[in-house]
């Protein structure tokens, strides 16, 4: 949805500028068609089969988009109590909201259960326990997956694999069936499906295919001891394209191939997060200053490791492009923030023109893990967010105040 136009760079038919000076900078904008389209290919790739697609909202968890995602019949894939809350409130409907997570409290399951939401996606043996016993006391059966650790290993960064053995997640893959054997005897648990998510920015179909086989002994295995697993939740994870070159699956190609591993009769929950929200949304920055030091250039902006984290966090890569053409000789730069921090960067190295100060730097497919994990670090108000439909824009977030930093704090 971003395109040059005359020199401008348009997000759908908004001009990235106009954005900065109406709203400010820095600011995260978004654009609603990128998100239906992106949800459109998951919906065509479940056409196949019955399920739900749920959107993992760690990922943006911003009520605006989060309504959205509702009004084209999403489920949402939640982490906390704090995320059930938001999705109740954004009108998911709780039969399609799945919870997983290592360290579930026993508050979080107790609202979970309450709230009568699809699943509990289980990670170990005391969390079923737990379980069990809060829903006892509640007098319901608690629906649960359990979450296996397939012990595949995705070629991604070591931060975000989650199917590898020796990672804090789910129940180790030979362990699976004992805990669907343990499950069976509790009285207050009802088993309906399954769970695997193996990590985040995978770029093949392979891993996932990998994982699907070794969870489909699993399945063959416990139904053979009687009990039905229904749902097969295959995770999120599949990537998107950050830099030029980069190819990516479809999501109709990745859930085709998962399919085929099972028999027909079951049904799937699939887990996007960043392939729904990653490309609908950047990071408009403005640049302060610039300079020159150690042989380098610079480029100063307003947006900080605060803002967006993943350059920081995960060396990840994003695209940077000023919102408007200049012939201005490019040169090699570290475009960076304002925060005390050398890790306080947006992008190392890149060849870009030397804009003018003042002009406006977009930081591309930052719609996922963008704000979600932002901070106030360095007492910077938390920044604002604008949604783009057509020709039109909606601030969906207010830029917090100097007074909001100090919300809670007792004096
Ligand atoms: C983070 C997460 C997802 C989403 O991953 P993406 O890579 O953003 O698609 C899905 N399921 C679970 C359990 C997760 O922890």
């Amino acid at each position: 949805m971003l395109e040059f136009r005359k020199g401008d760079l348009y997000i759908e038919n908004v001009k990235l500028s106009d954005i900065a000076k109406e709203y400010g900078t820095s600011t995260y904008v978004y654009s609603k068609q990128q998100i239906v389209n992106n949800f459109e290919n998951y919906k065509k790739a479940m056409a196949l089969r019955d399920g739900l697609i749920c959107f993992a909202c760690k990922t943006n968890s911003s009520g605006a988009i989060l309504k959205i995602l509702v009004s084209l019949g999403a489920g949402a894939d939640t982490t906390s109590g704090g995320e059930i809350y938001r999705c109740l409130k954004a009108g998911f409907n709780p039969s399609k909201i799945v919870y997983a997570g290592v360290g579930k409290t026993a508050e979080e399951i107790e609202y979970a259960l309450k709230s009568k939401i699809f699943m509990l996606n289980v990670e170990s043996f005391e969390e079923l326990d737990v379980i069990d016993k809060i829903a006892g006391k509640l007098k319901i059966k608690a629906n649960i997956a359990f979450r296996i650790n397939p012990y595949v290993n995705p070629d991604t960064h070591s931060y975000i694999v989650t199917g590898k053995k020796g990672t804090k997640f789910g129940i180790p893959y030979e362990d699976a069936v004992k805990a669907y054997l343990t499950a069976k005897k509790k009285k207050n648990i009802s088993v309906v499906g399954i769970h695997s998510h193996i990590g985040s920015q995978i770029l093949e179909v392979e891993p996932f295919v990998v994982a699907a086989k070794r969870i489909k002994k699993i399945v063959d295995k416990v139904e053979r001891h009687g009990m039905r697993i229904s749902y097969i939740d295959c995770g999120g994870g599949l990537g998107i394209k950050y830099e030029k070159g980069e190819k990516v699956p479809s999501p109709k190609r990745l859930m085709s191939e998962i399919f085929s591993v099972f028999d027909k009769d079951k049904k799937f929950i699939v887990e996007p997060g960043r392939s729904i929200i990653g490309d609908a949304g950047h990071l408009l920055a403005k640049v302060l200053y610039r300079k020159m030091s150690g042989g380098k250039s610079f480029l100063i902006t307003d947006a900080g490791m605060n803002d967006l984290i993943r350059p920081t966090l995960y060396d990840a890569y994003h695209e940077i492009v000023p919102v408007k053409k200049t012939n201005a000789k490019k040169v090699r730069s570290d475009v960076v923030g304002p925060i005390c921090e050398s890790g306080d960067f947006m992008g190392k190295d890149r060849m870009l023109p030397i804009v003018e100060q003042g002009e406006y730097l977009l930081v591309t497919c930052a719609g996922a893990y963008g704000t979600a994990m932002s901070s106030e670090y360095n007492s910077r108000p938390s920044l604002a967010e604008v949604l783009v439909d057509g020709k039109q824009t909606k601030l969906i977030r207010k830029r917090a105040s100097y007074k909001d930093l100090m919300l809670n704090e007792i004096l």
